[in-house]
């Protein structure tokens, strides 16, 4: 078989509801390793010089996002409005191959991104005249079929089944003519090409595919493929923060710390209510994802922030880190003081900052230290705290 006039189909016009909604558009132009899925799997036949017709199934909604992620790669690679279903898409894409009358298509998933140079090689080594070619993967699995009322009836022999992959190439009059009597027989149900093939009666080879060759169907396996891609498989990606914050010591009545108000002879100056707990807190979290600290989300020269309560920004502070796919795991703060002693009002501490935070009590420390009377802790000038937060990044519900 001639390779040498091969043409590609690549299917990326669905709409991917399986893995929820987000502001980058349906899963094929979420981005995994800093770019698009649709680029790399675009990539990946970009490769092979031999491919000079690459076409591109997308959906009517998403042309301009398609231009964004495809305009660069020239006129190798061609835009084309596909349809309601992947079959009927997949006709429309391979009759806008017919001009070019390429001797061998490999049409492939969109959503593929990791298809191997190996996997490509084989299937077109594998097309024939009469015959097309899948790579597939062994089912590792034991199958069950369900028979009445949700019982088993049976245990398939899984040493006979193999789970499809793309790209699936085949001879492109043999495939286009498959796919136009499939359209004249109202036969509009198949779920990939080689089964419309087999359903002519032609032969289909079944060459090794890759475990690695997914398809991204869940919004799990785009987190997963985003992972992969930036080299930290298998690593969780943990961060940890640190804060920092004094307030003076004035005349006054009470001090408020760690969201706490305690009788005291003295009070805490500043110009929200002073809670240096909070406010080291509040840093750290920021600190996880380089959001900047304090002071440039709630500046001091700011009137709306005057005599706020600070868990006001703590819960801001969480908000930040939440919508940048932050999930916190656990907080330590460290009040440095000589005075009020804190041990009676631990409980009430650490339950404020667990509502603030969502977290378990278990995962809130409070500790308190006097400062052995040295420096201007130890003269009672002022209350310092020092606090750490850790938060494990990548397991958002969405990006922003
Ligand atoms: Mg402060």
């Amino acid at each position: 078989m001639d390779q040498s006039k091969t043409a590609v189909v690549i299917v990326a016009a669905g709409r991917g509801e399986r893995a929820g909604q987000s502001a980058e558009g349906p899963k094929q132009y979420r981005r995994i390793g800093g770019r698009p899925v649709l680029q790399w799997t675009v990539e990946a036949f970009l490769r092979f010089p031999m491919f000079q017709h690459i076409v591109v199934l997308i959906h009517p909604d998403d042309v301009d996002r398609a231009q964004d992620c495809l305009a660069s790669y020239g006129d190798r690679v061609r835009l084309v409005e596909g349809s309601i279903t992947r079959q009927a898409s997949v006709l429309k894409g391979l009759e806008a191959l017919r001009e070019a009358a390429p001797h061998v298509v490999l049409i492939h998933d969109g959503v593929r991104p990791f298809v191997s140079e190996r996997v490509i090689a084989s299937v077109l080594d594998a097309v024939t005249e009469r015959g097309g070619a899948i790579p597939s993967v062994p089912v590792t699995d034991t199958i069950k079929r369900m028979g009445d009322r949700g019982l088993i009836a049976n245990t398939v022999d899984r040493r006979e089944l193999f789970a499809a992959q793309t790209p699936q190439g085949f001879p492109f009059s043999l495939i286009l003519g498959a796919h136009e009597a499939a359209v004249q027989q109202t036969a509009l149900s198949f779920t990939d090409d080689a089964s419309l093939f087999e359903w002519l009666g032609h032969p289909v080879a079944l060459v090794p595919g890759e475990i690695g060759n997914v398809k991204l169907t869940l919004a799990e396996d785009i987190v997963a493929a985003d992972t992969k891609l930036k080299g930290t498989s298998g690593m969780i990606d943990v961060r940890t923060g640190n804060g920092y914050d004094v307030h003076q010591l004035v005349e006054g009545d009470h001090v408020t710390l760690c969201g706490v108000r305690i009788p005291h002879d003295q009070s805490l100056l500043g110009h929200s209510d002073a809670d240096v707990g909070l406010h080291a807190l509040t840093d750290a979290l920021l600190a996880t994802c380089g959001a900047g600290d304090i002071g440039t989300h709630f500046p001091p020269s700011d009137p709306q922030w005057k005599g706020v309560a600070s868990t006001l920004f703590l819960q801001r502070a969480v908000e930040i880190v939440r919508a940048k796919g932050g999930r916190v795991c656990n907080v330590d703060i460290t009040l440095i003081a000589e005075a009020p002693k804190v041990g009676p009002h631990r409980a009430a501490m650490v339950a404020c900052i667990s509502e603030a935070t969502g977290l378990d009590n278990e995962r809130v420390s409070i500790k308190a230290t006097t400062n052995e009377m040295l420096g201007f802790i130890g003269r009672r000038e002022g209350i310092a705290a020092i606090a750490t937060a850790s938060v494990v990044y990548g397991e958002a519900e969405e990006r922003s």
